[in-house]
């Protein structure tokens, strides 16, 4: 038996320090994860729980790569976040399990149209067209654990136009890396190639067509891109 037609090459990102690729499977994200965003949002960091959703893995946006305003928002926001990168399969692992489990981290950003994100929590519809959009999530190469260990603390920070945003540290995160991995392997089969954006900090906002995207994770990396 033939495919009915070529399948799209397997969306991939660079590895820092050698030449070849991470292939992506899914990509996993969590919302509500940082006390100073959970306040932002009107919410009570003791009475929340992170959010799991997903984007498509060909939503992946190289460093250095222009990001398209997308169709249907008046209102493109931008979320830094530390992306863990998973490098062995995970199915109802603990948190102490977890770094076993993990091939290395990145800076990425998941990019949201608020409005319609906004539209679907009224109406508690689901998220999908806020967030899993095409090109919605800018990642830098990954780092591997084995070079850069695994990160607990460290300033996190975004700026548009060279003016900061968002700047807070990792280790406000209210799930922990660890703990993200252990839960959502209850959820999920965790897989090689799985990506998990693990929550933005305060200070989430728009940009619009011209506006340069700098943001970074002290120890990890630094991410660029532009809006056109
Ligand atoms: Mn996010």
């Amino acid at each position: 038996m033939a495919l009915v037609f070529t399948p799209k090459p397997t969306p991939t990102v660079e590895i820092a320090g050698c030449d070849d690729l991470y292939p992506v499977n899914r990509i996993y994200c969590v919302g509500m994860n940082y006390y100073d965003h959970v306040v932002e949002f009107g919410s009570d960091p003791e009475e929340v729980d992170p959010v799991f959703f997903m984007k498509p893995a060909d939503a992946i946006v190289a460093n250095h790569e222009d990001v398209p305003y997308p169709p249907k928002t008046n209102d493109f926001h931008y979320e830094i976040e530390l992306v863990i990168a998973m490098g062995k399969r995970a199915v109802n692992i603990t948190a102490e399990e977890a770094e076993g489990h993990i091939y290395g981290y990145a800076v990425g950003n998941d990019l949201t149209r608020r409005d319609l994100q906004a539209a679907m929590k009224v109406l508690g519809m689901p998220w999908d067209t806020s967030k899993g959009f095409d090109k919605s999530a800018t990642i830098t190469a990954i780092h591997k654990a084995s070079d850069i260990g695994h990160p607990k603390e460290g300033r996190i920070w975004l700026s548009v136009n060279g003016e900061v945003k968002q700047d807070s540290d990792i280790k406000m995160m209210i799930a922990s890396p660890n703990q993200i991995v252990a839960k959502l392997s209850e959820l999920y089969t965790l897989e090689p190639g799985d990506l998990i954006y693990t929550g933005t900090p305060a200070g989430i906002g728009p940009v619009v067509k011209g506006d340069l995207m700098e943001a970074g994770i002290d120890g990890v990396d630094t991410l660029v891109n532009k809006v056109v």
